[in-house]
């Protein structure tokens, strides 16, 4: 694998390798573009069948943490980490311990959080290596679960989408059909359900599937007819890529808002939708809200104020929508271009961050 022009095509800043013997850690750091701030982004575990494998996806996944920062107006840049090895029998203390003390090297260019494969438990073994890690319990003064704001910004971002594309502002009697009831769907079904919506639901744990019915009234949908429901907003809070070539035939929604990242297969499907009339709120802008929480924690976190900076949702994606309707293109792409608008005129200050000297801290001097 060429890395220098793995690197170069995707622009990223800089990719670190670290190996533990101790620990047994093999890991990588992609730092993508630190124009607005320090990389921040989680650390992923995974048996990765090969090491280029683990490679293209810390570079992938750390360029789509630059977007999501910039769009949500964060001062922060992209960055990801994986750490490759079975998360279900490779861990160990000393695993976590180890990659903290590689995060701690890189002087707070990079700050990491719990993903795919890692928990609050894992984050707090980093935690006692460095101080740069976001997404650790609440108890320890961080910001705990992300999904309630990651939930209340995609029913802001809802609000934005009923707007533009039915001209109304509640959701009474609207109907809405919610892909997978877990973290982000529950919380997101509650607010929907308060505001006098009508939610069809599905999800593959028929136990979440009888407390969503029971709390919401919520009509059961089998979780193969979801995308065919005749419905106002088709929200996938499940997994990635549900929309496909094949898929996209089946939908018969006016709007596609939800959690999930990387709802569609295809960036280029992004056009399709604007063609068959239907409007697409770009992932990694209405789910910002778990990054916006856990942004909060760089300033000592505050729980009110994550929630109202999680409404700024509404007026990105308004945004977003104009931009699409302006340049007639997708609004994914609008959304891309927004983003890169602001790391454009970031990036004419300064090029990429360094982190303040005087703030260094020397632990356990
Ligand atoms: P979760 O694992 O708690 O919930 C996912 C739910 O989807 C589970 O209940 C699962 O049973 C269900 N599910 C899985 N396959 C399904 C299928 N084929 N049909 C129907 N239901 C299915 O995850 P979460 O934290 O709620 O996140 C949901 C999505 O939002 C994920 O894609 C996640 O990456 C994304 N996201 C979450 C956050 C957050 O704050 N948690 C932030 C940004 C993005």
């Amino acid at each position: 694998m060429k890395i220098f022009k793995e690197i170069q095509d995707r622009g990223h800043e800089q990719v670190a390798i670290f190996h533990d013997p101790n620990s047994g850690l093999k890991g990588i750091v992609a730092i993508h573009n630190t124009v607005l701030g320090p990389a921040l982004g989680g650390c992923r575990m995974w048996n990765y069948s090969n090491e280029s494998e683990a490679l293209v996806d810390v570079l992938r996944l750390s360029k789509g943490m630059t977007y999501k920062a910039a769009i949500a107006g964060l001062n922060l840049g992209g960055g990801k980490a994986v750490i490759i090895g079975d998360s279900k029998t490779e861990k160990t203390e000393s695993l976590f311990r180890s990659f903290g003390r590689f995060v701690e090297g890189l002087g707070g260019r990079y700050i990491t959080a719990e993903d795919v494969g890692t928990s609050i438990r894992d984050m707090e073994y980093v935690r006692m290596e460095t101080d740069y890690v976001t997404g650790i319990s609440q108890a320890l003064g961080g910001s705990g679960d992300p999904s309630p704001v990651t939930a209340y910004g995609v029913f802001i971002g809802m609000k934005a989408c009923i707007s533009k594309k039915i001209g109304i502002n509640d959701f009474n009697g609207l109907k809405i059909a919610v892909q997978g009831l877990g973290h982000v769907g529950m919380h997101l079904c509650e607010y929907l359900h308060d505001a006098g919506a009508e939610l069809y639901v599905t999800d593959i744990d028929p136990v979440i599937m009888g407390e969503a019915i029971e709390k919401f009234s919520a009509s059961p949908v089998d979780p193969k007819e979801i995308l065919n429901m005749d419905v106002d907003i088709y929200a996938p809070c499940a997994l990635g890529a549900t929309i496909d070539k094949k898929t996209i035939d089946q939908l018969k929604c006016k709007i596609i808002a939800g959690a999930a990242n990387n709802q569609l297969a295809e960036n280029e499907l992004g056009i399709e939708l604007k063609k068959r009339n239907i409007l697409y709120a770009p992932d990694y802008a209405i789910n910002a809200g778990g990054l916006i929480n856990v942004s909060n924690e760089l300033e000592g976190y505050n729980r009110e104020r994550a929630f109202s900076q999680a409404e700024g949702i509404y007026d990105t994606l308004m945004e977003i929508f104009h931009r699409s309707e302006n340049e007639n293109i997708s609004t994914n792409k609008a959304s891309d271009l927004q983003a890169e608008d602001r790391l454009k005129k970031i990036g004419e200050l300064k090029s990429f961050y360094l982190p303040d000297k005087k703030t260094f801290k020397i632990r356990n001097a």
